[in-house]
């Protein structure tokens, strides 16, 4: 029934999976639940749906799942095993955040974690699946955590329904004992099936002392292993996406391609697109696919807040590191300049064409260069890596547990991660790890594993969701690891503070036997919230604003604050630099003035929404007003799926149509927007620091631009990019404070009264 080509069945014959099949299969057939350990590359993603296809879990109208955390990894392993199974993407698809090609045809379907978990919302038991594969487990994302605290309750009940429903938990390490010793989730542990592999040697090679500057010292690394060791391709891992464009682009330029170096990047991407001049406008393009929509093709997804957060990289954080100021550090002793290098980037915001060139043949006489974030620690395997450089850091998003600010810290990776690096080097033959770290940095300061996401973020939306779905008892749920009362205590608070859970009624001697997070209930209002895929404090403000004649706006305000990193970075291109001046001069006439300037920044990122629509939403508009282009697209989608969500809860009369192209709200609109945006931010407020509460000898400069933010000890100074900079109102409400450089920011800010 399988009709691979020879040249696949070559390469396949190879994995060391394959000749385990049959023992994975077994394990299947015979048990409920099966976790699968085996190193990255054994061919854990993309064979065992196929064997699970070739068994029959996809006959009778049932379909084979497999979830993944990234969306890199979802899209490209469906591609992967539809060319593998010589079959059209309408039947091995995908499913991501906004798009999918999956169609009533699909018999196997990769989505990320989030989507497979909005469906469990529609349909408890997942009916239609036969088998779901969670790849990935290894890396304790939230959703995945969730998904297998759930899964293990439906497999029960399937089986007892007689209509089996396999789960297969696939990690790339060993460290499985949250799944498998733990008697809450599964009550005897699942069968364990370790796939053995072939991996070549790979050399350590420690540094002798720690460098200062990470990113020049592993540019440095590739250029002397290109200029100085045998063929084999290189793999660099940095910590974020302008790190590793930064590197990529000094790689480039010190060995440049004998072609001219064209990577094929034109027109798709807008990163590049400033620098190619403009070739002719698009005008008045009446034709926006924003128009028309297909309610039936409307899903709701659940957004991930913390997906991609280690690759997302605040300007704020690394802007000085990364310019261009310091040429001199990049120097290399001036030999001769060695061959062409094919040199790529590999993150997860990259355009998944251009993530698929990671998998193509160098040209000819090129050595392959990857520069990547942790995606290719274990999602993606890049074939005939020889040399892995590892500054053995990654970036992650921290919650301060008791201010909720947030921030992103590069630190040390756990050993586990440097680990999995070093193992890229010895997929093909023998290989070197080059560790730009000393040993002693590596024992004494590198944790041996990193803690699962459950640990280290607001489980908020979390809670919503279990009690939208019936879950009163969240203390109780059976967690792979249990987030601690603390953090569900911090959750229920937030979410009794927006209205969206009530404490119950219950007084008494019965409410001590409560545990922490279990004593509220969901309310309409928080019935409602559940329904958006967005995170509760930006649902609060769509479900309040459908009372107003505001809708359309709360949309495309919530589906910008929704999507990260709107405006563009000066630093991220060289090519931008000039245009500093001349987009803060374009932000503040959006800014406008009166009840609309008060608005703030919140009126920025509507009218940019708005203006991109109306300019017939190019990239070459983005480049223009510093807007990141594909955020926007995302932000276009995110409207119509709102749209989408609220139409299908209200009656035909009150239904929305969605207008691109916005005008901007008139005064009486924006004052009902700050008020929405108060609702979701009830304990989001900061108030000027006024200079009667300075002391004599403090600098009264220096408090410019200072607030008070709630329980914060130090002040909090309006970002730099706020247009509310010129006011300064007297209250404010913020969307995010973060730190950088020892020094606290808030932005998104909307003055709560004049000043
Ligand atoms: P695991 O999930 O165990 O880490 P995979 O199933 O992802 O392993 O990978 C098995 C093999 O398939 C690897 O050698 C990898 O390089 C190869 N592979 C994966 N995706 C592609 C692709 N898009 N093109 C070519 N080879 C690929
Ligand atoms: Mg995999």
């Amino acid at each position: 029934q399988v009709n691979r080509t020879p040249e696949i069945e070559a390469v396949r014959a190879k994995l060391p999976i394959i000749p385990e099949e049959q023992i994975i299969m077994e394990s299947i057939t015979e048990n409920a639940v099966t976790v699968l350990a085996g190193e990255t590359g054994s061919g854990k993603t993309t064979q065992v749906p196929q064997f699970l296809y070739e068994a029959g879990y996809a006959l009778n109208d049932k379909i084979i799942g497999v979830t993944e955390p990234r969306r890199v990894a979802a899209i490209s392993m469906s591609h992967r095993v539809a060319k593998e199974l010589n079959l059209s993407t309408d039947i091995v698809s995908y499913q991501i955040r906004f798009e999918g090609n999956a169609s009533s045809k699909t018999k196997i379907k990769f989505m990320t974690d989030g989507v497979l978990l909005k469906e469990i919302e529609k349909d408890f038991l997942l009916t239609k699946y036969s088998a779901i594969c969670i790849d990935e487990a290894h890396e304790r994302s939230l959703y995945t955590d969730i998904l297998i605290g759930l899964l293990s309750r439906c497999v029960m009940v399937r089986k007892k329904r007689n209509d089996p429903l396999k789960l297969i938990i696939m990690s790339a390490t060993m460290r499985v004992e949250d799944f498998q010793e733990n008697s809450k989730l599964f009550k005897a542990p699942p069968t364990m099936i370790h796939v053995p592999t072939r991996q070549f040697p790979v050399q350590m090679h420690f540094n002798k002392v720690t460098p200062e500057n990470y990113i020049v010292a592993a540019y440095k690394k590739a250029v002397q292993i290109h200029r100085k060791l045998p063929p084999g391709g290189i793999l660099i891992f940095l910590t974020g996406q302008q790190e590793v464009r930064t590197v990529v682009s000094k790689l480039r330029k010190a060995f440049p391609r004998k072609d001219g170096g064209n990577y094929g990047t034109k027109s798709k991407s807008n990163e590049n697109a400033f620098t190619k001049r403009k070739k002719k406008q698009s005008k008045g393009n009446q034709n926006i696919a924003l128009r028309t929509f297909d309610l039936d093709k409307i899903k709701a997804l659940p957004l991930k807040s913390g997906e991609e957060s280690e690759e997302e990289c605040g300007s704020e954080n690394s802007e000085d590191e990364l310019d261009d100021d310091f040429d001199s550090e990049w120097a290399v002793d001036n030999e001769a300049g060695g061959d062409p290098l094919h040199v790529l980037p590999l993150y997860s915001m990259l355009p998944s064409n251009e993530q698929q060139k990671v998998f193509e043949h160098p040209p000819e006489g090129c050595r392959l260069c990857v520069v990547a974030t942790n995606v290719a620690e274990t999602s993606l395997t890049i074939p005939s890596v020889r040399y892995v450089i590892d500054v053995g850091k990654v970036k992650t998003k921290e919650w301060d547990k008791l201010t909720g600010v947030q921030q992103f810290r590069v630190t040390w990776c756990s050993k586990a991660s440097a680990e999995q690096r070093a193992g890229r080097a010895g997929r093909t033959g023998p290989g070197h790890c080059y560790r730009l770290f000393s040993s002693a940095v590596y024992d004494s300061e590198f944790e041996q594993y990193s803690a699962p996401e459950i640990l280290l973020r607001p489980v908020d939306d979390m809670m919503l969701f279990m009690k939208s779905i019936g879950i009163d008892r969240v203390c109780n749920f059976p967690y792979p690891t249990h987030p601690g009362e603390n953090q569900l205590v911090g959750a229920e608070t937030t979410l009794i503070n927006l209205g969206a859970l009530e404490v119950s009624k219950v007084k008494g001697k019965h409410q001590k036997s409560f545990n922490s997070g279990d004593q509220s209930r969901i309310t309409d209002l928080g019935k409602t919230m559940a329904h958006f895929p967005l995170s509760p404090r930006f649902s609060k403000m769509l479900a309040l604003s459908f009372h107003h004649s505001v809708v359309e706006y709360a949309v495309a305000l919530v589906a910008g604050l929704t999507i990260q990193e709107v405006f563009l970075d000066v630093s991220l291109d060289e090519s931008c630099k000039g245009l500093k001046s001349s987009w803060a001069k374009l932000r503040r006439q959006w800014a406008g003035a009166g009840s609309q300037l008060l608005l703030g920044d919140n009126i920025v990122l509507l009218r940019a929404v708005g203006a991109f629509e109306y300019e017939g939403g190019t990239g070459e508009f983005c480049q223009k007003a510093g807007l990141r282009f594909k955020a926007m697209k995302e932000i276009r989608k995110l409207r119509k799926q709102l749209t989408g969500e609220i139409n299908m809860m209200v009656s035909a009369e009150h239904e929305l149509s969605l207008n691109p192209q916005m005008k901007p709200p008139t005064e009486d609109e924006a004052t009902l927007l700050r008020q929405i945006l108060l609702s979701g931010l009830p304990d989001r407020i900061a108030k000027k620091i006024d200079d009667s509460e300075l002391k004599q000898d403090e600098d009264k400069k220096k408090y410019k631009y200072a607030y008070r933010c709630g329980e914060l000890e130090d002040p909090v100074i309006m970002h730099p990019s706020s247009v509310l900079r010129g006011s300064l109102p007297e209250w404010v409400t913020y969307q995010d404070v973060f730190e950088s450089n020892q020094k606290m920011y808030m932005r998104g800010i909307t003055a709560i009264e004049p000043s």
